[in-house]
């Protein structure tokens, strides 16, 4: 329900200079829930969590946990807990994955919580802990999306926004890498809204998704009833 909205955003409109993407996008994430955002290529789903972190200007409103934060720059949303996961991850090929981590850390003024978090980081990507010292940018494509996630960790989010995190992994490690989301998502309680092609892993750990499709959601549920819709299951999730 609405009351308990963490994030509310209403009739967002967003695009590149003169072409428009978003024509009035309207959804609600709850408190500590997944949210994901399904749909085609070319649909919006970038350019939404773009939106979403401030990287590009909108018009509409986004309220999160209270407050209108349309306008913002990025590092504004940081601060207040936005951690952005882009698609391709944006990691530091050059920088050992302990740098990286730390670069996740650097809005944060309680730099003594930083140690901790680390910590808590490599506790959920155990690979990241053996693989601290070496270069980010040796790692295979799985560690990468591993470290991209555990630097917005490093951020302390309450809102984690993933583009399309099994992009170019095999299906084992897409796996793993879900299970240790919706980890994070119950043990943080992170509110997380996750943009995926594979829409069978999304739903496995979303509660609520939404279609969109040409810059507008054109169906919007529980993951149920997404999964249960025939033209959803015809769209996106294949033959099972
Ligand atoms: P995909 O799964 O292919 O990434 P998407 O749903 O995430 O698709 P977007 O990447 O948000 O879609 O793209 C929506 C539209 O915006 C597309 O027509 C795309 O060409 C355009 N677009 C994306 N980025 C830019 C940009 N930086 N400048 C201009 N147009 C852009």
């Amino acid at each position: 329900t609405a009351d308990n909205a963490f994030l509310t955003v209403t009739d967002l409109r967003a695009g590149y200079g003169a072409a428009k993407v978003l024509h009035g996008v309207s959804f609600s994430v709850e408190q500590g829930t997944v949210c994901a955002i399904l749909g085609p290529n070319g649909a919006g789903k970038t350019t939404l969590l773009r939106a979403l972190c401030g990287m590009i200007k909108v018009r509409g409103s986004l309220v999160l946990d209270g407050d209108e934060v349309s306008g913002r720059a990025p590092e504004s949303m940081a601060r207040l807990g936005v951690a952005h996961v882009p698609e391709g991850r944006g990691t530091f090929a050059p920088l050992t994955v302990e740098e990286n981590l730390r670069l996740g850390a650097y809005p944060r003024r309680d730099r003594a919580a930083v140690d901790t978090d680390l910590r808590r980081v490599y506790d959920y990507f155990p690979i990241l802990r053996d693989k601290q010292r070496d270069a980010a940018g040796g790692m295979s494509g799985g560690q990468q999306q591993m470290l991209a996630i555990g630097r917005a960790l490093m951020l302390r989010p309450r809102l984690l926004l993933l583009d399309e995190p099994s992009l170019g992994l095999s299906p084992l490690v897409t796996q793993e890498l879900f299970g240790i989301v919706a980890t994070i998502n119950q043990e943080e309680r992170t509110t997380v809204i996750v943009v995926e092609q594979n829409a069978h892993l999304a739903l496995g750990i979303a509660q609520q998704a939404h279609v969109l499709e040409t810059g507008r959601i054109v169906l919007s549920g529980t993951a149920a009833q997404i999964r249960a819709d025939e033209q959803v299951t015809r769209s996106y999730l294949g033959i099972q």
